[in-house]
This record gives structure tokens, sequence and C-alpha cells, in this order.
């Protein structure tokens, strides 16, 4: 399913193309954390990006669930969202020397990831409930609380101490 492709037509169409964009970006940033995890010095955002991994490979795990639950076949679609996203984070840190602003820069590229699946997430869990599927909604509400839960830590690490660090 291309970009311009005439392959969604209905609201379960565009709920199945969702969740193969947010399953590719899920997949990404399985792959991107563990560059962060080694990039990140602070030993509380190193463990906060170690338990995301693990968590985000949980999210992996419960959309293949989605698409089962929804009888389609778990396949990707490319997101140049989160690629973009990724790259992104990835130029900017590999340019930061500064340990502490690298920090600073980490967090806000993961907090970049962690808006994006969001996004994605509350779009997906309203048109499951429209489509009828409350039990779909109810395992996306579950990446959706651990994607806030994060972006929330982040956060407050950002504003208690890494960003005075970095100043
Ligand atoms: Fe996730
Ligand atoms: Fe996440």
């Amino acid at each position: 399913m291309g970009f311009f492709s005439k392959d969604i037509q209905t609201l379960d169409d565009l709920f199945v193309h969702t969740l193969r964009d947010i399953y590719y970006a899920e997949k990404q940033i399985v792959e991107a954390l563990p560059k962060m995890i080694e990039k990140a010095t602070a030993p509380d955002l190193k463990a906060g990006f170690e338990k995301h991994l693990e968590e985000t490979e949980g999210h992996v795990a419960r959309v293949e669930k989605v698409f089962d639950m929804h009888g389609v076949e778990a396949k990707e679609v490319d997101c140049p969202a989160i690629d973009g996203i990724l790259e992104e984070a990835d130029e900017v840190s590999g340019e930061v020397e500064d340990k502490q602003v690298l920090d600073a820069a980490l967090i806000a590229s993961a907090q970049a990831v962690e808006h994006y699946e969001i996004t994605r997430y509350g779009t997906l869990i309203a048109w499951a409930k429209q489509l009828g599927r409350e039990d779909c909604a109810s395992v996306l509400a579950q990446n959706l609380k651990e994607e806030e839960a994060t972006d929330k830590k982040l956060s407050a690490l950002a504003e208690t101490r890494v960003n005075r660090e970095a100043a």
C-alpha cells in the first residue's frame, strides 16, 4: 500500500494501514534505542531508555495481537515520519560532544518519538472504537499508556536536572 494507492477506501482500511505504520515505527524504535542507550550518560536516562526498549518490544507484540484479533496479516508499511525523526535524532546526537548537552539532545529526540507514537495510538484507539473494536482499542490503550508515562518521565528528567547541567 503506497501513499497514493487506492487500497485505502474505508475507515477499516485506514485503521489497518495505520496499524501497519505504527508496527513499522515500533520495530524501527526497537532498532534505534540501543544506540541511544549507548550514547546516554546520566545513569537514570540510560536506565529509562533500557526500560523503554523492553516496553517497546512489548508494543510490537501487542500490535501483532491486534492484527490477529482483527483478522489481518501483520505487515509493515514504510513510515517516512518515524524514519525522519530517527534520522534527525542520529544526526543531532552525532554532532554533540559535551556529554550533558548530548543527554539533553537525546531526551528531546526521544520525546519527538514518543509524541509520534502518542498521536498514532490516539487515532488508532478512536478508530477502533468507531469500528466496534473495543477489544482492539483496549490493547492499543496499554501501549498508549506506556508511551505517555515515558514522555512524562523524560520531561521530568530534563526539567529537574539534565537541562540545567547542559546549560
Ligand atoms: Fe512504542
Ligand atoms: Fe515509545
